[in-house]
């Protein structure tokens, strides 16, 4: 059987502008899943996405730095963090052409949280700030393969016909989240502190969207690839 081809977003330096990166446990975590990866740089000329939306099966959008705010109708207040100038615009626009075709994407921590922004949807800009201090502890001083929270997964979701499991415990490193969902989401998974942890947009094939990074648990926790070859499945699914 021919394996998928994954586009995988990298993150950009801007302090070391010559500098695409990606963490390896995403290209190593596709692979394993049975796919080919393919990252896609990032440019300046934002057209160009509709050329790897044609080369790739399926999208992996990776973690990263904040949203610049502005992309979801607000101000960036004080507490957002770094942002990565012409980041958002590409991603942005890779999601929308890609579930145009109805591809499917995977989003992880700020993959997630731009994929609610390419849908209209708007995030917390710090969570710790807006959401107060019952908060968990999303910002994990730990291992980044340490599952530091327990998350509650809705049965009727993909998400638990992957994991087939109610209660995962997963790591955390982000400080902002997913506020209102864009264009019909469902929320499918969250902490005890109500901050949502998973978002599946069902009227596509495939397009869900985790706040957690099974990339930097599956080597641990095998568990965490089958999220990895649940994407990678459902290309060819019809
Ligand atoms: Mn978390």
């Amino acid at each position: 059987m021919k394996r998928p081809r994954i586009g995988i977003t990298t993150a950009v330096d801007h302090n070391n502008i010559a500098r695409h990166s990606l963490k390896s446990g995403y290209a190593e975590g596709i692979i394993r899943a049975g796919g080919v990866p393919i990252l896609i740089p990032n440019f300046d000329e934002v057209e160009l996405t509709s050329e790897y939306v044609k080369i790739c099966d399926a999208f992996v959008i990776i973690g990263g730095n904040d949203v610049d705010a502005r992309f979801y109708r607000e101000e960036n207040l004080q507490f957002n963090g770094e942002i990565e100038p012409g980041r958002d615009e590409l991603e942005i626009n890779l999601i929308q052409k890609a579930l145009k075709l109805n591809k499917p994407i995977l989003g992880i921590c700020r993959g997630l949280q731009i994929m609610n922004v390419a849908l209209g949807g708007t995030l917390y800009q710090d969570i710790f700030t807006q959401v107060g201090t019952k908060c968990l502890k999303h910002i994990q001083q730990a291992p980044r393969w340490h599952g530091i929270h327990e998350i509650s997964i809705e049965k009727t979701s993909k998400l638990f016909d992957i994991f087939k499991q109610e209660k995962l415990s997963v790591n955390s490193t982000h400080h902002q989240a997913v506020k209102d969902i864009g264009n019909d989401g469902i929320i499918v998974a969250r902490t005890s502190d109500e901050i949502i942890e998973a978002v599946e947009w069902r009227n596509f094939k495939f397009a869900i969207g985790v706040q957690w990074h099974p990339e930097a648990m599956w080597e641990k926790e095998p568990i965490f690839l089958k999220i990895f070859e649940a994407l990678i499945e459902s290309v060819n699914d019809n």
